[in-house]
């Protein structure tokens, strides 16, 4: 942060940009790689990086305790397919001990949710998200490009079992193959209390085929919704912190509620709280970034933890004040979502 004097001061304790947006939220990558090839986003023949180029734990935790000092309260686990990267429950557990990090989450497709949600309840996560986009096994499988479907369904029984409450399930909304899957997904999360949020889909998919027909809108969705499940109204219950918009059922204000993450449709920018740190260490302050800030450089250069702070301080003062898809200026960052950390 710059003072009034002008100089810069690594040690300030927040972390807040040009537009006064103040970042409390930090999006972890463990591994580019992932069991799955989900079509919006990895390619068929996806390269990974190689294992030396990838932060080990110990640097992670130590980027994440400088990030807390910074004002970071929220941290999330995420990849590639986090679950893939081997004792991933040791990194909770380091993340889990550090002072200020009060929300501790994990992205996962699920696959291996089944062996490994009760060692990463111990360990102390508090949260898991599940991606799931399909319940019927052929539109899953044209989805991922591999099958899974009864895996995710028995991880989900386990992190149930394990004790972790409030589970979100993720689904990718898109045009033309995703539609008969809302209402099933919908009576699903309702029957089991997962609280379900429809994704747009955004301009990140490995193979490069996105285009604005296939989004299908959280608005579409929602309205898909209300004709065959019940009648939706905006939450009561509502989180700042959180891009979606919550909506809950009106014949039933208890049920766990469906949510909205429209990026493309109704950006959010504005609101923005969250830092990316992909998997090989590079600072992002957008997952439609250009531009990323090398952490592990300094991390394996002997660099000291303000040289970290610094670094960040320098992605967040760099931050745009929108991604703006859609718009002559938007341009597509050169990695995809796998290689990102959604
Ligand atoms: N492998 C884990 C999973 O699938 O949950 C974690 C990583 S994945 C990149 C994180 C989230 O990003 C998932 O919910 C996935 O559906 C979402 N995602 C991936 N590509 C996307 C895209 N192009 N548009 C919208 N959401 C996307
Ligand atoms: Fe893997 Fe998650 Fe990407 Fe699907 S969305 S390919 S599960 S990283």
């Amino acid at each position: 942060m710059i003072d009034s004097a002008g100089s810069f001061d690594p040690a300030a304790p927040v972390l807040v940009d040009g537009f006064g947006r103040t970042h409390t939220d930090l999006r972890i990558s463990v591994t580019d790689r992932c069991n799955l090839r989900c079509t919006y986003c990895m390619p068929l023949d996806a390269v990974f990086k190689p294992r030396d180029e990838l932060l080990s734990y110990e640097e992670i935790a130590r980027v994440a305790r400088v990030a807390a000092g910074l004002g970071i309260r929220s941290i999330r686990i995420t990849g590639g397919e986090p679950l893939v990267r081997h004792g991933v429950e040791a990194l909770v557990r380091q993340l889990a001990e550090i002072p200020g990090v009060e929300d501790l989450s994990l992205t996962t497709n699920g696959l291996l949710l089944e062996e490994q949600a009760s060692a990463l309840r111990s360990a102390g996560l508090h949260r898991l998200n599940v991606s799931l986009d399909a319940l019927e096994p052929e539109v899953f499988e044209r989805i991922a490009r591999r099958q899974g479907l009864d895996r995710v369904l028995a991880g989900l029984a386990a992190a149930k079992t394990a004790g972790f409450r409030s589970i979100r399930i993720n689904a990718v909304s898109i045009r033309g193959l995703t539609e008969g899957e809302i209402v099933p997904l919908a009576l699903f999360c309702r029957r089991e209390g997962f609280h379900l949020r429809f994704i747009e889909f955004m301009p990140l998919d490995g193979e490069s085929s996105w285009a604005d027909g296939q989004v299908l809108s959280g608005r579409e969705v929602r309205e898909i919704l209300t004709q065959h499940v019940g009648p939706l109204a905006p939450a009561t219950r509502t989180d700042d912190g959180q891009p979606a918009v919550d909506y809950e059922y009106v014949d039933d204000a208890t049920a766990a509620g469906v949510g909205f993450i429209d990026p493309v449709t109704q950006p959010f920018c504005d609101r923005c709280d969250r830092l990316r740190l992909t998997a090989d260490g590079q600072f992002r302050n957008c997952l439609f970034s250009t531009t990323e800030w090398d952490a592990r450089q300094v991390l394996r250069t002997g660099g000291s933890d303000d040289e970290i702070a610094r670094l960040l301080h320098d992605c967040v003062r760099a931050k745009r004040a929108a991604h703006g898809i859609g718009t002559a200026s938007f341009e597509r960052p050169t990695r995809a979502m796998y290689q990102i950390g959604g």
